[in-house]
């Protein structure tokens, strides 16, 4: 369906009503924000990847008094870095931050490169972080495109697709190169940040007091709820199967172990019979969903043991004692429903 053109916004209306809306309601007063070096805003951004502003400000402040320079923190012990960061969690991102400090001291004099490509190239610098951190810190005219920019960007002009693929990202890309001004970049991304942060939320976006409104066509259109769009589901098959449930009147469970190689390799599980099995008598059925198929599996008692495939390694076990097995987990979620277990190391 095409889009109606008379709400296409321009470039130079879309940044001055996002300026506008900084200056008015921007956030002015956060801690990165005072003395915005390299170094702060980059800090600030891998903390804010993960984690809201409300909750990551504590944590930024005591980083900073402990390691207030990039020489500080290439020059700390791991450990401390890591301690810094419990709390946070992504301990990968933390030890990025680390191996980065790092790396501006030995490679760049401790200063951080002034322009995208040198920025890109350090550890845990993707695109986006590298253009907040020069447009932030150093007044250059870069795009990013965080979280927060693609709901709204998605939002106003009805982007297609999820962006996680790269056509719909590299779309997403195009919209902010387009659309991000020359001039005051770092107060436009920034404004950028707190509307997708403030207004433009996830669920019910409070489009009535958004600068973009009239412009936005996910509002016009009454679609805010559909866009940005979700990762689509994947469509996964289902696979059958029919397993042997066999008890003695020792109160004794015949159970096989799978072959060291393949799935549920050196697990106990239910040996499988042939689909097509006659002579049945269907005692339960389940379903579980892997990964990549979903198991739907009848379980069933037979007469006869000709069914199994030859070369099986089958043994009885008493079933007070199954705990001690491990099974895979549908197998176990079954039995210990269907002879009323407790499962002891269930946290
Ligand atoms: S009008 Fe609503 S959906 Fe569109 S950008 Fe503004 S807050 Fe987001």
């Amino acid at each position: 369906m095409s889009k109606p053109q008379s709400l296409l916004i321009t470039p130079k209306q879309f940044a001055e009503r996002m300026l506008k809306f900084y200056d008015l309601h921007g956030r002015k007063d956060l801690p990165w924000q005072q003395n915005p070096t390299a170094y702060r805003v980059w800090v600030s951004e891998v903390m804010l990847q993960q984690t809201q502003v409300k909750t990551v400000i504590p944590y930024y402040e005591k980083f900073m008094a402990s390691f207030p320079n990039v020489a500080s923190l290439a020059a700390a012990a791991t450990d401390d870095v890591l301690h810094h960061w419990q709390g946070l969690g992504y301990y990968s991102r933390a030890r990025n931050l680390h191996k980065c400090a790092q790396q501006v001291v030995n490679d760049f004099a401790g200063e951080f490169p002034d322009n995208l490509e040198e920025m890109e190239s350090l550890p845990g610098i993707g695109r986006s972080t590298a253009g907040a951190i020069l447009s932030l810190a150093m007044g250059k005219p870069t795009p990013i495109l965080d979280g927060n920019v693609k709901r709204v960007l998605a939002r106003v002009f009805l982007v297609e697709g999820w962006y996680g693929q790269s056509a719909v990202a590299k779309h997403l890309w195009s919209l902010t190169e387009k659309y991000t001004p020359s001039s005051r970049t770092g107060q436009f991304n920034q404004a950028m940040m707190d509307l997708g942060a403030s207004l433009c939320s996830r669920t019910k976006p409070h489009c009535q007091a958004c600068p973009l409104s009239s412009h936005c066509l996910a509002f016009q259109q009454d679609k805010t709820a559909e866009y940005p769009h979700k990762k689509p589901k994947k469509i996964i098959p289902t696979k059958q199967a029919k397993l042997r449930l066999k008890i003695n009147e020792k109160h004794q469970i015949q159970l096989e172990k799978r072959p060291p190689a393949g799935i549920w390799g050196g697990l106990w599980s239910l040996p499988e019979v042939e689909f097509d099995t006659k002579n049945v008598r269907l005692v339960d059925e389940f379903e579980h969903t892997f990964t990549h198929y979903k198991l739907q599996a009848q379980v069933v008692s037979v007469n006869s043991k000709t069914q199994l495939a030859d070369n099986i390694h089958l043994e009885w076990h008493n079933i007070s004692q199954l705990n001690k097995l491990a099974f895979p987990t549908p197998i176990k979620k079954f039995l210990f429903r269907y002879f009323q277990l407790n499962q002891p190391n269930k946290p």
